[in-house]
């Protein structure tokens, strides 16, 4: 049987080390390596040159709201919009979260509800629950996820009135997601902390976006981290924190990780690249997402702490609102949707801050982009291009740059925060599942091929093959 696809003359970048080598893919995943100099390499359907370039594994987003419904707001694209973009950027991977609209709705509803939404997804999808309210029914419920491959769930211990769990319900579901061999994800910012700066913004007239940094301060999110970490410990539950801003918050992660807990760190590629200088800009609004932008000192903390090895992921929280949306109660951050649009701008924007701007190893880049989300969220064949991982590929050259134009990108929406920013990092070819769907810049709809990917318990991960040397 001649293989599928053929990239000749690749040079293999993993987390772990480079290869030079040609890689086969055959049925939808990575049937051989070949060292270059291989006399009688096997016959292919197709070969793609990649002389000159670098082959990384598909990107694997973690953090993605998709046709996500919060309060007055929905977000705009579907799965079929979300995921093209995402292949347009170098992401073959996505987790979603099915989040209740309110306390109204049911973590199984709220997981059903996205399940039949992921039909028109172009990549393949995986899922995070959610729970905003304790109450009997909730192990049941959770046992309904695990057992169809959610292994996961996340909590807010903000958004009073919405999203907001409370201790009493954290404490509760981290019992239960050690039960189920789950992950705990966790939003986190102090509740009553954000309360009382808006009150006081509100009584000083200083709710508009322009002020959105000084309504959610680092000590918000900090002082959560660590209350959420004591109940961790106190639970023995698996906890990874989305979208850490500061050095402090990622500080008390690494030190529960040097205690021997599982706590993992997530920051976004926004936090790396703005500071809460933006929301002194004639557009505030492109940068309206919760926590907000930080002092530089805090981001230059943070560039520091990515550098060192000590964050394990970077996903982009993808939410896609457009202009009108956030423009629309702009003089109110209480009353305006927060998040950004990031699924197709992650690869550039991250690897733009960090190999480009830090010096990072390409192959350090690659942990942060597809191996760690996948180990750590149980894709066990994904993040690795080694012989039997999907053959999710990228394909880009390092040195091209070009500004970011959202006209030319593919979110629904009408904006990028990198708007007119300048990007390496973007990728010329991806195969998805073995299907080459950006063909050196042109995209080849591949119908709604997204698979559901059931993933693995924390614990079951020791043996993930993510573990594998190639
Ligand atoms: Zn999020």
């Amino acid at each position: 049987m001649p293989l599928d696809l053929l990239l000749t003359n690749a040079t293999v970048v993993n987390a772990d080390g480079r290869l030079h080598c040609h890689v086969g893919v055959a049925g939808g995943v990575i049937a051989g390596l070949y060292r270059t100099g291989t006399p009688d390499l096997p016959a292919a359907r197709r070969t793609i040159d990649a002389t000159g370039k670098l082959l990384i594994p598909g990107g694997v987003d973690a953090h993605c709201h998709v046709e996500q419904v919060t309060g007055a707001y929905k977000s705009l694209d579907t799965f079929q919009v979300a995921t093209t973009a995402a292949l347009h950027g170098g992401t073959t991977t996505i987790i979603d979260f099915g989040i209740p609209a309110g306390p109204q709705e049911s973590p199984r509803a709220a997981a059903e509800n996205k399940l039949a939404l992921m039909a028109g997804a172009r990549c393949d999808v995986a899922l995070h629950g959610a729970v905003v309210a304790w109450d009997e029914t909730v192990p049941a419920q959770l046992e309904w996820m695990a057992e169809r491959g959610i292994r996961s769930v996340k909590l807010y211990t903000t958004n009073r009135g919405t999203t907001m769990a409370d201790d009493d319900t954290i404490v509760h579901v981290m019992k239960e997601m050690v039960r189920l061999d789950g992950l705990t994800y966790i939003h986190s910012e102090h509740d009553a902390i954000i309360e009382d700066r808006v009150a006081t913004c509100a009584h000083d007239h200083q709710l508009a976006v322009s002020h959105l940094h000084e309504t959610r301060p680092a000590i918000s999110e900090d002082a959560s981290v660590r209350e959420v970490l004591a109940m961790a410990q106190y639970t023995g539950a698996p906890v990874y924190f989305v979208h850490q801003t500061t050095p402090e918050a990622v500080d008390a992660v690494r030190q529960a990780r040097a205690e021997g807990r599982a706590a993992f760190s997530e920051t976004c590629p926004h936090y790396l690249a703005f500071d809460e200088g933006v929301y002194a800009s004639s557009d505030p609004e492109k940068f309206a997402c919760c926590p907000p932008m930080r002092p530089r000192a805090a981001v230059d903390g943070l560039l520091d702490r990515v550098a060192w090895g000590h964050v394990d992921t970077i996903a982009s929280d993808h939410s896609c609102y457009d202009l009108a949306q956030k423009r629309r109660r702009s003089d109110d951050v209480r009353e305006m949707p927060h998040g950004l649009p990031g699924v197709e701008t992650r690869m550039p924007a991250a690897f733009t801050s960090l190999v480009r701007g830090r010096g990072l190893g390409v192959e350090r880049f690659v942990e942060l982009f597809a191996t760690a989300p996948a180990r750590i969220n149980g894709l066990d064949a994904k993040g690795v291009i080694a012989v039997g991982y999907d053959a999710d590929l990228v394909l880009f050259d390092p040195d091209e740059a070009r500004p970011v134009e959202s006209a030319h990108l593919h979110m629904g929406t009408d904006f990028s925060p990198f708007d007119g920013v300048e990007l390496a990092g973007w990728p010329a070819t991806v195969v998805s599942g073995g299907r080459v769907v950006l063909d050196d810049g042109v995209f080849v709809d591949p119908g709604a091929v997204g698979r559901f990917v059931p993933r693995r318990g924390v614990r079951e991960q020791g043996l993930a093959r993510a573990e594998v040397r190639v």
